[in-house]
């Protein structure tokens, strides 16, 4: 059952600029290589590469976990890999949400591996103190609560991925049954 708003359309769209010029500074001069961890990161990758004013690539690499629908075993299987060669490249990789930082610490070994000249995460939600990995997130846009959220590319069973805006998901009463899954 959809909760209510945590993050507004209006805030996103701010916060998204707000970082998009800070990655414009910060890799003025270069060419960075924008990497989207699909599904979840597909919008916020699409807003937040026409918020970066420079010669940017992007690229998308899919990601499966093992374990329970709703929580993270950190275990994950490439899907889809990246079509682009790292070696020398700005790597950013693009994120929709932080929450245990498993996953994410699992890709960042698998492509520092590949060689490239840098690599830093962006992160559209990091949920507070929840991280039992040693995260290094160079951008952030939201700390949240540790809740489920859906929307703006975040799913439940693959639905709400088209919402606006970062909502809470309240859970089915118990008799009702209910979706789960995410990604
Ligand atoms: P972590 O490995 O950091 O615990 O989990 C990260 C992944 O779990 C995210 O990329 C996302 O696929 C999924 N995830 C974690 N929290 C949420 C949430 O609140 N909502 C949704 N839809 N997915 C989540």
């Amino acid at each position: 059952m959809l909760g209510p708003v945590l993050v507004s359309e209006k805030e996103i769209t701010a916060q998204v600029a707000a970082l998009g010029e800070r990655i414009t500074e910060d890799y003025a001069g270069r060419a960075p290589l924008l990497i989207g961890v699909l599904k979840g990161a597909f919008m916020f990758m699409a807003d937040l590469a026409r918020a970066v004013a420079l010669p940017l690539e992007v690229d998308f690499m899919a990601i499966s976990s093992y374990g329970a629908a709703t929580k993270t075993s950190g275990i994950v299987r490439i899907v889809k890999d990246l079509d682009a060669d790292l070696t020398g490249r700005h790597v950013l990789i693009v994120e929709d949400i932080v929450d245990s930082g498993l996953t994410l610490s699992y890709l960042r070994k698998g492509l520092l591996a590949r060689g490239p000249a840098s690599l830093e995460v962006c992160a559209l939600l990091v949920k507070t103190g929840l991280q039992r990995a040693e995260l290094d997130l160079r951008y952030v846009g939201f700390q949240i609560p540790p809740d489920f959220v859906v929307g703006y590319g975040l799913d439940v069973a693959e639905r709400y991925r088209n919402l606006p805006d970062i909502r809470l998901l309240e859970p089915a009463p118990p008799a009702a049954g209910g979706a789960s899954g995410a990604s």
